[in-house]
């Protein structure tokens, strides 16, 4: 991606693309793309739409505006993605399926990738042909990732991957995966591990469903059994993974914390008071204060993500302040569920497939996950502590031991 770029464009260069951006968005983002069955059974619907949604930008010229035109971007500027994403947040969001492939895989293989890698590997993933899924976590190694043990062997000219990772959204309909193996178990824990990229395709790549509360089952157990890697494709450093998955979570929260629009946007709260309208409830003074509140929360946290991305698009790398609007998000949907419940009442607490309620009370179910994915509220709070406020640093008994010492995760 260009750094830092200051292009500045004339009046007539900025209303011309944003012309041409609100012609493609009324032209193609409908919401129809699969956004219908967001709770569907595996999400391959919502998936296909996204594809088709990002293939069709990559025609029009629109796809990774940032990113140089010989890997497959649009080699535009700041300027013209700002107007992108003003444009886009008056729309349906068409590509939430491709959030981590493109706000998380492409920005790290692009920060660390060799000439080769690029080449190989971003014109596809900016276009959609191929998508990429993050394979971080495991049974034992979740707030605590780098006690991962999954591990990684040089043989000749590849690496042969073995071990167990969980939670991997949407590994079942990912071409790809970035992953993180122990690479040297002798160094302390933070130190052996580095980061491949793995084909998802492979035989030895085994991945099972894991099914979720709201009917769906979007994310997975992978095993790794003898997973052959060629050795070009470690990604950066061997044993440097641990700051190229900082770099990826924190690009993680700043995809998850402000979403692909800009601008002022409250969706939640919109939704709600339309609905309060239709029943009446809207006179009711305490339920107008909960809407209220919501409508302030979420055109607050637009505006700091407003600010997090001029931040990252001045050329700065997310820092931990992404960690805010990731929080952010995240008191948004526990406030969400209780107003649904609110407005709502009883008919979301109990529902049949097919009912009109149906929707909210899936969004109630999944809201959890938002206090977990990506990291869970409590690691935020530290980051925050630690990075943002400069509190001391919570004790790390384990930082300088050797790995192989350490009894960790489901180690016994
Ligand atoms: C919807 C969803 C999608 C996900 N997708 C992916 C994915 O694609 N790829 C991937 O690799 N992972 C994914 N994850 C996994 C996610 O990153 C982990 O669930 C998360 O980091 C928490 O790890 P854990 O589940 O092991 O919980 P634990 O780490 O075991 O935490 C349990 C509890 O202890 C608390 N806790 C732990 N350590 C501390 C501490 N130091 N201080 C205070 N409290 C602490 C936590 O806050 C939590 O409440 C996903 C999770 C969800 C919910």
């Amino acid at each position: 991606m260009s750094s830092v770029d200051t292009a500045i464009l004339t009046a007539e260069e900025t209303a011309a693309f944003r012309a041409q951006c609100r012609a493609f968005l009324e032209a193609h983002a409908t919401g129809a793309s699969g956004h219908d069955q967001r709770h569907e059974d595996r999400g391959a619907a919502m998936m296909e739409g996204a594809r088709a949604f990002q293939q069709k930008l990559a025609e029009a010229g629109l796809a990774g505006l940032m990113y140089p035109t010989d890997v497959g971007g649009a080699g535009l500027s700041r300027a013209h993605d700002r107007i992108w994403r003003e444009e886009y947040a008056a729309f349906p969001d068409m590509t939430s399926e491709l959030t981590i492939s493109h706000g998380m895989c492409l920005p790290v293989l692009n920060d660390f990738g060799t000439p080769e890698q690029k080449e190989q590997f971003l014109a596809d993933n900016i276009s959609g042909k191929k998508v990429w899924c993050q394979l971080f976590s495991e049974p034992g190694a979740g707030s605590d990732v780098a006690s991962l043990q999954t591990k990684a062997e040089r043989d000749g000219d590849e690496w042969i991957i073995n071990g167990q990772k969980v939670w991997t959204t949407l590994a079942h309909l990912s071409d790809y995966g970035v992953v993180l193996a122990r690479t040297n178990p002798d160094a302390p824990k933070h130190a052996g591990i580095s980061m491949f990229i793995v084909d998802m395709r492979d035989p030895s790549v085994e991945i099972r469903a894991i099914h979720q509360i709201d009917g769906g089952k979007h994310f997975n157990e992978v095993f790794f059994t003898d997973t052959r890697v060629p050795a070009s494709w470690l990604l950066g450093e061997l044993n440097n993974g641990w700051n190229q998955a900082t770099a990826m979570l924190m690009y993680e929260r700043v995809a998850i914390g402000t979403g692909s629009s800009s601008g002022v946007t409250h969706p939640n709260a919109d939704r709600l008071i339309e609905h309060a309208r239709r029943t009446g409830q809207i006179s009711d003074p305490v339920v107008r204060q909960h809407l209220m509140q919501m409508y302030m929360e979420e055109t607050t946290k637009s505006l700091v993500s407003m600010r997090t991305r001029a931040e990252m698009k001045a050329g700065r790398a997310p820092g931990p302040g992404g960690s805010l609007g990731k929080l952010h998000g995240a008191k948004i949907a526990r406030m969400m569920r209780n107003l649904i419940n609110e407005v709502l009442g009883a008919d979301v607490m109990a529902w049949e497939s097919g009912d009109k309620v149906e929707q909210w009370s899936k969004s109630i179910v999944g809201s959890f996950a938002a206090n977990i994915a990506g990291g869970t509220d409590e690691i935020q709070l530290n980051i925050i502590g630690d990075r943002v406020l400069g509190l001391p640093r919570e004790p790390a008994v384990d930082r300088d031991v050797s790995f192989k010492d350490l009894k960790v995760g489901t180690v016994r």
